[in-house]
């Protein structure tokens, strides 16, 4: 039997933390990790694990119909899982996207759509997972600070696990779709005059002060969740890595978890192949990236400006485990600018499919790194969208009005700097007079 425990993540610090350890950083200050003790399974038991994921499929358990929980031989940490709260999450689809592909010069592209999430992001991945460990704590209160996503996710599972939630959003610089979900579902909703940096710094004092249980990223238990999107991914793909996954970064959870979750797979000998991971970040939301560019592993915050509000963070918290996925996989990081996001979003929508600001950096990354000459047209890539096109509709339809700033301001009315060009992307609604000749004429000269 495994005994999985916490540890120190990229530390001299070599203790080893019980699961029960309510603590979210090693003496030294490091964040943590789960470490499952894995070690290499023979070729009949890799046979064996996949047969059984496969007959999962065809299971109507709860926790067999988890894109998450079908994988929880990933998950030994949560045994037994029979307080497991699922909603269930996962079993998000991978897209072709023949548009978007010619957008960006190639050949084929797939999108795996974390978007189509119970609470429409990937954070119900790491959610169900962290509050899971959450209830096999007795926590009675759990919190987040959050640009949005987190929040929504996290009042959903903690609704559902009884569990009373608060978070904390920087006011006026969340999306409205995710901040009626955290009313919705419950969550006492805390914002703050300052940005997500300073809505994190501040949770976490009052968490710790108050023994009220973080479920941001900084917590490991959403890492491990998060793993199974590279596990439920590679499974459709019927274990045949892609080249290239290309990934958002934010907080850098999602990116640090991808990570783990090649780093595990190899240690087990699931897999031979490991895609390479680009993370791409928002032009004025950059640390990983600029430290990246310079060869530099020590962080530097930077202040955060994007319309991408999922991503607009300058302070991340899983850096290290960021880098480590990068370095991993012979990664690489890069950066699109506000524009480069918006033309990448109506390409993803014009598929059909659609997704929030900063899944789009997915899109807009593969294009440059195409031009650049380090994806080839032919290679197999898969972005993950990582948000549902209704999160952020303001965002959408001042596109398509052709009214998008950089910079917006909507105290009274829209106003901003910045003006994004559309160029020819925007699909801008028409006013008609209400009279069939008027509307047929129109349509006759609009048919193709
Ligand atoms: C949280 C989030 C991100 C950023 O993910 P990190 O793990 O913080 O890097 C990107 N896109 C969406 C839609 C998100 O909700």
């Amino acid at each position: 039997m495994l005994k999985p425990f916490l540890k120190a993540f990229n530390s001299t610090d070599k203790n080893k933390y019980a699961l029960t350890d309510i603590r979210f950083r090693a003496t030294d200050g490091k964040i943590l990790e789960v470490d499952n003790g894995f070690s290499k399974l023979d070729s009949k038991e890799v046979a064996a694990w996949r047969k059984r994921f496969n007959a999962r499929l065809c299971s109507n358990k709860l926790l067999d119909r988890s894109g998450v929980w079908r994988y929880r031989e990933f998950l030994p940490w949560a045994r037994p899982f029979d307080t497991v709260v699922t909603m269930p999450e996962g079993n998000t689809p991978i897209f072709n996207m023949p548009r978007s592909a010619a957008y960006c010069g190639m050949k084929a592209l797939l999108c795996k759509h974390q978007g189509l999430n119970p609470t429409g992001s990937f954070k119900d991945n790491g959610m169900t997972a962290a509050v899971t460990q959450a209830q096999k704590l007795g926590a009675k209160m759990v919190a987040c600070a959050s640009t949005g996503n987190t929040s929504a996710s996290m009042a959903a599972y903690a609704a559902r696990a009884g569990i009373k939630s608060v978070v904390f959003i920087p006011d006026g610089q969340i999306a409205y779709g995710k901040l009626s979900q955290s009313l919705d579902y419950g969550a006492i909703t805390i914002q703050i005059n300052g940005d997500f940096d300073k809505a994190m710094s501040i949770v976490q004092e009052v968490c710790e002060r108050g023994n009220i249980y973080l479920l941001n990223s900084i917590n490991p238990f959403r890492i491990e969740g998060q793993k199974t999107i590279m596990v439920e991914m590679l499974h459709q793909l019927d274990w045949a890595a892609p080249d290239w996954v290309i990934v958002p970064g934010g907080n850098l959870g999602n990116s640090g978890s991808f990570g783990k979750a090649f780093d595990e797979m190899i240690q087990l000998g699931f897999i031979k192949k490991l895609p390479r991971i680009a993370v791409v970040q928002a032009s004025g939301a950059n640390p990983l990236y600029k430290s990246f560019i310079d060869k530099n592993t020590v962080l530097t915050p930077v202040q955060a400006h994007t319309r991408a509000t999922a991503i607009k963070i300058g302070n991340p918290v899983s850096f290290d485990k960021a880098l480590f996925a990068v370095k991993l996989t012979n990664g690489i990081v890069e950066q699109v600018s506000e524009t480069e996001i918006a033309l990448a979003k109506s390409r993803i929508g014009v598929d059909g499919v659609g997704c929030e600001p900063a899944s789009a950096t997915t899109v807009a990354g593969c294009k440059k790194l195409i031009e650049r000459g380090t994806i080839k047209p032919e290679n197999t890539v898969v972005c993950i969208l990582t948000g549902n096109l209704l999160k952020d509709p303001d965002y959408t339809v001042e596109f398509h009005q052709d009214y998008l700033f950089a910079e917006a301001d909507r105290s009274v009315t829209l106003t901003g700097t910045g003006k994004i060009n559309t160029g020819g992307f925007a699909n801008k609604p028409v006013k008609l007079e209400a009279d069939a000749d008027v509307i047929l004429e129109y349509l006759l000269k609009n048919r193709s």
